[in-house]
């Protein structure tokens, strides 16, 4: 008995990078896959089956079933076709991974309105559109007295979360995710439905363009293989991680460090309205000895080297 048996699973961005090895291990654990991918190049543009059939073979060689889906997930109606396919196929629906992604870097002074809407609409809205048709799903079962448990898992970025200049889309869609995990945890709960994001770190498409490319020789742990950030996901999305709801964790490696998000760090507080002299008089109390100037980005003990 695995953890997902007779569950369903749909992953976004399945056909290939981190989506290919969750939905893979998804099915390992026992869940019938649908198996979304749109197959554009890294920029978003195009669209090609193939990827997306060939992780469905790979699911079906190791003994699981999958189907594949082709839907753009940024649209209402790629996503509810999407559910609908989960519904229709595999008679149900259980776990949702919010996973599919494009890359658009550009410094803000040069980015186009064109690079800006993809990347915030295939980031944001492709993880919005489907979560809201799974969640009238589940809504629906919940009020008709049909006992569910199911999960959402999302996927930030530690771009998003800690910033990284040239990447001002990115790191706002990737900020609205991991805000947008806690709206729907909050959300969703009544109705038997956890939602959590990760922040990943591995060797994909996306990441061959900063110089993450080399693979290790030899019998070493690769660090970056997009195949260690799967067993979280998994976790995330069966009853081992009953009771985990509205949490962001980043994961790469063989590393997952659990991040709490915005915290008061200073307060400066008096029974009338500030002046703007007397706020410039009181910043150093604002903020005591802490830096007041650009944070630093970094995800404390994730060090890959
Ligand atoms: P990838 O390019 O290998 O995979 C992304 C997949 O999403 C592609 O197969 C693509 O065809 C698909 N896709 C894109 N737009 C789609 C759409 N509208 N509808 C359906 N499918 C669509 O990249 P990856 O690195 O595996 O990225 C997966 C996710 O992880 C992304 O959200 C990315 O932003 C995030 N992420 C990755 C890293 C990393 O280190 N690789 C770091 C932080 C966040």
């Amino acid at each position: 008995m695995t953890t997902l048996d007779g569950k369903v699973a749909i992953v976004t961005g399945a056909g290939r990078g981190i989506g290919r090895e969750e939905a893979l291990a998804l099915a390992a654990e026992g869940a019938r896959v649908i198996v979304n991918d749109l197959g554009g190049d890294r920029r978003g543009v195009g669209n090609d089956a193939t990827p997306a059939q060939e992780t469905v073979q790979l699911i079906q060689d190791a003994g699981g079933e999958a189907v594949v889906n082709g839907d753009d997930v940024a649209t209402w109606d790629g996503a509810q076709k999407l559910v609908k396919q989960a519904i229709d196929t595999f008679g149900g629906l259980d776990v949702l991974v919010n996973n599919a992604g494009i890359l658009r870097d550009a410094m803000s002074f040069n980015t186009t309105e064109d690079d800006w809407d993809a990347v915030i609409r295939v980031h944001l809205k492709g993880h919005f559109a489907p979560t809201k048709f799974a969640s009238a799903y589940w809504r629906e079962q919940s009020k008709a007295g049909n006992s569910v448990s199911a999960a959402i898992i999302n996927t930030s970025s530690d771009s998003g979360l800690f910033s990284n200049a040239g990447q001002s889309a990115y790191d706002a869609a990737k900020a609205g995710i991991a805000s947008l995990t806690l709206c729907l945890a909050r959300e969703l709960e009544r109705y038997g439905v956890r939602v959590n994001a990760i922040a990943p770190r591995a060797r994909t498409r996306l990441t061959a363009t900063v110089g993450v490319t080399d693979t290790p020789e030899g019998d070493v742990f690769d660090a970056l293989s997009p195949a260690n950030v799967a067993p979280v996901v998994a976790w995330l999305a069966g009853p081992g991680a009953a009771g985990v709801n509205g949490q962001v964790f980043a994961v790469g490696g063989g590393t997952v460090v659990w991040l709490s998000g915005w915290h008061q760090s200073g307060i400066l507080q008096q029974e009338k309205q500030w002046t703007v002299d007397d706020l410039a008089a009181q910043q150093k109390q604002l903020f005591g000895s802490s830096n007041s100037g650009t944070p630093a980005m970094m995800i404390p003990g994730m060090n890959f080297g």
